[in-house]
């Protein structure tokens, strides 16, 4: 199924522009109110957004087949046909089927929803779309409205630099949140405190390594992980599963990593050393 040219939402009409109409935005305004049927409040765009609009041009000219992803979509109020904003895709989706979006709104529509009402429907057909399961955005940290919107549709934010990062899954459930790990790595232990379950006798194992690798890997694409914990019995009694794990989660830039261990993991001095090292 193509992309279709328009979305209807309860109080929004969100038109994809063509590349003709595109050109009309920068050269010809009042053309572009013609054949939208809607009327812009804001005059000729200039500076900074009239350069992307350029760029996105000239993408399409080079890439025509792929002009969903660098065009428009005009944002308009059903009830008065007034451009409240617009939205878009900021490129092709790329190998990981990630693909980027970007919006903005009048000021003088804020706090009215529309945008959540917008991004919303937007994301829904994205979805639709075989080359794309998981869709980013940034905002600005001082920007709280934009966050908000992109909490209501459902977005986890994933990385806060300069600036913030935002995602949201396919897959993700968006009612649920997530952002701390816990492994209990083994049940058994060095230590024989008579009150606890744990002893060195138990014939259970350590958990699977591969698997927890993989959960992380998984619960970090579709949330905001910022912590993660192992713990047992005496978990550096498989150090290698306890490192694999830490390994894994500094590498999707989980923050805050913990260890509790009773610290007689081993009567092995080489085995503590490397214990110690690659911990
Ligand atoms: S897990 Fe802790 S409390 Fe339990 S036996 Fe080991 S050292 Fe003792």
């Amino acid at each position: 199924m193509g992309t279709p040219m328009e979305l209807e939402t309860e109080r929004l009409f969100i038109k994809l522009l063509t590349l003709s109409q595109l050109k009309l935005w920068v050269n010809d305004i009042s053309m572009l109110e013609i054949e939208l049927n809607c009327e812009c409040d804001k005059g000729p765009i200039d500076g900074f957004f009239l350069n992307i609009i350029n760029n996105q041009i000239k993408s399409i000219e080079n890439d025509p087949e792929n002009y969903v992803y660098h065009s428009f979509w005009f944002i308009v109020r059903k009830a008065d046909k007034r451009a409240v904003g617009s939205i878009d895709y900021k490129n092709i989706p790329n190998e990981r089927k990630e693909v980027e979006i970007g919006y903005g709104l009048e000021k003088q529509f804020e706090h009215n929803g529309y945008m959540t009402e917008a991004v919303g429907a937007f994301c829904k057909m994205a979805f639709m779309d075989k080359k794309i399961e998981t869709i980013i955005a940034e905002t600005e940290v001082e920007n709280t409205a934009s966050s908000k919107v992109l909490e209501r549709c459902g977005f986890k934010k994933y990385k806060e630099e300069r600036t913030h990062w935002w995602r949201l899954n396919k897959n993700m459930n968006k009612y649920i949140n997530v952002n701390r790990i816990e492994f209990v790595v083994t049940n058994k232990c060095s230590g024989k405190c008579k009150h606890c379950f744990a002893k060195l006798s138990s014939k259970k194992e350590s958990i699977n390594a591969e698997i927890a690798i993989k959960v992380i890997n998984d619960l970090c694409k579709n949330y905001s992980i910022n912590s993660i914990m192992t713990y047992g019995g005496e978990p550096l009694l498989y150090a290698g599963t306890v490192c694999q794990i830490h390994k894994t989660a500094y590498e999707n830039n989980v923050k805050n990593r913990d260890l509790i261990t009773n610290g007689y993991f081993s009567k092995d001095i080489v085995h503590m050393k490397i214990c110690i090292q690659k911990c």
